[in-house]
């Protein structure tokens, strides 16, 4: 429709003055202090003494105590919602904003979906962070599971006392008109239901997909000294040797080690979703959905078999039931 193209446009027009846009900047309201280390520390049972025992560190290599660098953010981070304490009073956020223009046009949703950190130094008791904000690209508008929507990089630059930068990160969030509401561009975009993603299939694994098509679970078998490996890959780990061939597998094993993933909740599988690594008989470990018993009933040592079964989408896995 008209009228939507038209807003499209005039949203677009707006976004273009965000790319490269200060978005605010926040000064940590402490300094890099040993409590907060140490509770940071405490809640990730992180026990690595140069961040919090003065000797060791001083007989360290960084010749005194220094902070987990994935602390990087948590001092200058203010609270997520305004208005801020006198501590933050000094924060600005432009990023609001910006949010606020994307609901305006119906982009309601939103979701963070990638986060890269880069670490420059090791933080010093007595260091003073700020962060600075920069809008670093804004893409185009692109059709995804959860609907139209565009995708944010905000770049978060810390410095120090020195207005030396210390380390970034860079935040995405996407803004999506959530897919009830939102328009269809094509009718590709407004397909049915998700399905499981389809495996990336190269040179070095498509014919280990190609034997569960078939209905055959195989195994890679070093051809020089026949160790045998999973997933699919060129070379022996054992002996370097690019030699191999394919075993097939019996099927049965045991259960070596397993998670119950419960969130997040990513379209196409059932949940809670049991993933479990699971030893062969033939002697190789092979991950893998475990199905047919209540997640509570799983322990390591199950004995199980292999089944190879068609998922939505038309796609053969092998899945692990435990052995009749
Ligand atoms: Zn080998």
């Amino acid at each position: 429709m008209a009228t939507d193209a038209k807003r499209k446009a005039e949203l677009e027009e707006k976004l273009r003055d965000w790319v490269g846009a200060d978005a605010g900047s926040c000064p940590a309201p402490d300094v890099v202090n040993g409590q907060m280390i140490r509770h940071w520390c405490a809640v990730m049972g992180d026990s690595n003494p140069v961040y919090q025992d003065a000797e060791a560190a001083k007989n360290s290599i960084h010749g005194g105590i220094v902070a987990p660098p994935a602390m990087m953010n948590a001092w200058t981070m203010p609270p997520f919602v305004p208005p801020w304490d006198d501590l933050a009073a000094e924060a600005t956020d432009g990023e609001q904003e910006l949010h606020q223009l994307f609901e305006q046009y119906g982009y309601t949703g939103v979701v963070g979906t990638d986060h890269d950190m880069e670490i420059r130094r090791y933080l010093r008791l007595g260091d003073e962070i700020t962060a600075s904000k920069v809008v670093e690209a804004i893409s185009e508008e692109k059709p995804t599971p959860l609907g139209l929507g565009y995708f944010i990089d905000v770049r978060w630059i810390f410095r120090d006392q020195n207005d030396e930068e210390v380390g970034s990160l860079l935040f995405r969030t996407m803004r999506y008109q959530p897919a009830q509401e939102a328009m269809p561009v094509s009718s590709a975009a407004v397909s049915s239901v998700p399905t499981r993603l389809p495996p990336p299939k190269g040179h070095d694994n498509a014919w280990w997909w190609e034997g569960i098509d078939r209905g055959e679970l195989l195994i890679q078998k070093c051809s020089a000294c026949g160790v045998l490996r999973h997933p699919p890959r060129p070379m022996c780990g054992e002996c370097q040797s690019l030699d191999w061939e394919p075993e097939a597998s019996a099927g049965s094993g045991t259960v070596y080690s397993f998670t119950v993933l419960h969130h997040p909740q990513v379209p196409g599988y059932e949940y809670p979703l049991v993933v479990g690594l699971i030893e062969l008989d033939e002697g190789t470990r092979i991950v893998a959905n475990v199905v047919g018993c209540e997640p509570g009933e799983l322990q390591i040592g199950l004995v199980v078999e292999a089944h190879i079964e068609k998922v939505e989408g038309g796609m053969k896995l092998p899945f692990f039931r435990p052995a009749r």
